[in-house]
């Protein structure tokens, strides 16, 4: 039997695809399937997943079938590879029967390089039965985070592509995705039956953009002295509807070219206000989380955070809508003990009674917390959250640039938590502060503080001091706050520290960070 001949991967990026050299992991990847192993590959959005499976599809004899979750990526992707003279379609609910004869007739007569579906079809035991009378070259499985239910687009049909694949074996199948955490990653290997060995994680670095994350201090004179420092156009994220709003407002009456965008806008005042950013120079957009999904602006210069994202994850696709162009951006963050507060609340709420979802979450939380205070490179914890290496200090970090002090604060710590626990567990930072150093307040007075027996314990830090170590508790859930008053009180974790089991170390960031402008390629 003569196999047709096999056509080189680096050819095919060429002559149909009209590229140089493959991106990052790309080689690896595709060698890997051309070698007819099952892959995942873990890439960032943009960092050139299609191509991982698109090359081998048409390199290996046969038709590629893409399992994509929806339908208009699928069009997308059939559009772009039809510019490129290359045999794709998507058999759909949108195809009229007549042309989803045609798709299947041109199927069975090896006239389709690449077939795109959808879970549900794929999983069809009559589509299915077309399928084994076609060669495939590969299954690939986009979007393939929807496996899980620990991720945020769970699809139950995505369960069943194993069984799709198991009806093919020898066809190797590679399972494409931009957000996985550790415990998506694993779900979907044991899902789709693929072999750790062959998952490569790559891409995730953006070195152009600075990461900085400040702990809230005075939230509108940071954000002011930030914006000062820049130029061009940036995007600053809020976590409310009316924190946009008041937001907006008050750039305004500072002088700044600001708009404000959140899902509760009338449509084309939304629409105007993304074309007016698109289009600009020189602005400042206000926005929800709303904002920016398949947004196309290659300069958008710094991306401001008021308050913590969602996750990691979120944080880093929210910020990798800076500085598109390569040339240096920044993200920025502002971010204090009421935000994770809020969060531990939101995932309690959630989670209900669902234990491990609220485990998962919870974890979540504590890794974006734990990249928040890091002591060292922020790429660090960034990148091996993806499941990269650890990178070598980037230089290009606030961190990196300005390296925080530390100092061992168990003990300052267990004064804290006794504060918090002899005043009754109801008081802000402010009062807690009083106590600790020993003023004699209107408040403290009339409470009767002043004759606690932690009553001026705490000098050997002022109020900023005293401020990131209740963060850095309520980030270790040592502490717990209320979101709305701010009070605080002792969280599952306070014990061990209060017994002197558990040590802390202080984080304390430098007083000014020192700002020079962003210089601009030329
Ligand atoms: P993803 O699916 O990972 O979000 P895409 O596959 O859509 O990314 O690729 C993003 C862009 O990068 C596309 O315009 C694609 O054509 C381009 N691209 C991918 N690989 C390469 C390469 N090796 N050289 C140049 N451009 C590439
Ligand atoms: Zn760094």
């Amino acid at each position: 039997m003569s196999r047709p001949q096999q056509i080189l991967p680096e050819q095919i990026l060429h002559d149909v695809f009209g590229y140089s050299s493959f991106r990052g992991p790309q080689a690896e990847i595709i060698a890997d399937v051309m070698a007819g192993s099952d892959v995942l590959a873990i890439m960032p959005t943009g960092a050139g997943k299609s191509l991982c499976y698109q090359i081998p599809a048409l390199a290996r004899p046969g038709t590629g079938l893409v399992i994509s979750p929806l339908i208009a990526l699928m069009h997308d992707q059939v559009r772009a590879l039809a510019a490129n003279g290359v045999r794709a379609a998507a058999l759909t609910s949108q195809e009229d029967r007549f042309a989803q004869d045609d798709i299947l007739t041109r199927l069975r007569a090896g006239e389709i390089d690449l077939l795109y579906v959808a879970p549900e079809r794929a999983n069809l035991p009559g589509f299915q039965s077309q399928l084994d009378r076609v060669p495939l070259s590969l299954i690939a499985i986009d979007e393939a985070h929807c496996v899980s239910q620990w991720g945020h687009d769970f699809r139950p049909d995505y369960r069943q592509l194993k069984a799709l694949c198991d009806r093919f074996p020898g066809v190797p199948r590679i399972a494409l995705t931009a957000t996985a955490d550790e415990i998506t990653r694993r779900d979907i290997l044991d899902q789709l039956g693929i072999d750790p060995d062959h998952m490569v994680v790559a891409g995730f670095d953006r070195p152009n953009i600075r990461y900085e994350v400040h702990g809230k201090v005075e939230e509108k004179r940071q954000l002011k002295a930030f914006l000062e420092s820049q130029d061009g156009c940036g995007i600053i994220y809020a976590r409310t509807r009316d924190k946009v709003e008041r937001t907006a407002e008050w750039l305004k009456g500072l002088g700044v070219n600001a708009l404000p965008y959140h899902a509760g806008l009338d449509g084309r005042v939304r629409n105007a206000n993304q074309a007016a950013f698109v289009k600009a120079e020189d602005m400042v957009m206000v926005a929800t989380v709303a904002f920016g999904m398949g947004i196309d602006k290659p300069d958008v210069r710094f991306v401001a955070h008021m308050g913590l994202p969602d996750s990691i994850e979120h944080y880093y696709q929210e910020t990798g809508r800076a500085g598109r162009d390569g040339d240096p951006a920044i993200a920025f963050m502002l971010y204090g003990a009421a935000d994770i507060g809020r969060s531990r609340n939101q995932i309690e709420i959630a989670g209900g009674i669902n234990e491990a979802k609220t485990r998962a979450d919870h974890q979540r939380l504590n890794a974006l917390v734990g990249f928040c205070e890091t002591t060292g490179c922020r790429r660090i914890p960034l990148l091996t959250y993806f499941g990269e290496p650890a990178p070598e200090p980037c230089g290009n970090c606030d961190t990196c640039l300005t390296p925080p002090e530390t100092r061992d604060a168990t003990e300052a710590a267990q004064k804290l938590l006794s504060t918090v626990y002899r005043t009754g567990q109801r008081f802000g930072l402010g009062h807690l502060v009083s106590v600790l150093h020993g003023k004699r307040d209107e408040r403290v007075e009339r409470l009767g503080h002043d004759a606690l027996s932690v009553f001026g314990i705490g000098t050997e830090l002022d109020e900023r001091g005293w401020r990131a170590l209740s963060r850095q508790l309520v980030a270790a859930d040592a502490l717990r706050i209320d979101p709305e008053h701010g009070g605080l009180s002792l969280g599952p974790n306070a014990r061990p520290m209060l017994k002197g089991e558990q040590s802390l170390t202080l984080r304390i960031e430098p007083e000014r960070t020192r700002r020079t402008r962003v210089k601009r390629g030329t």
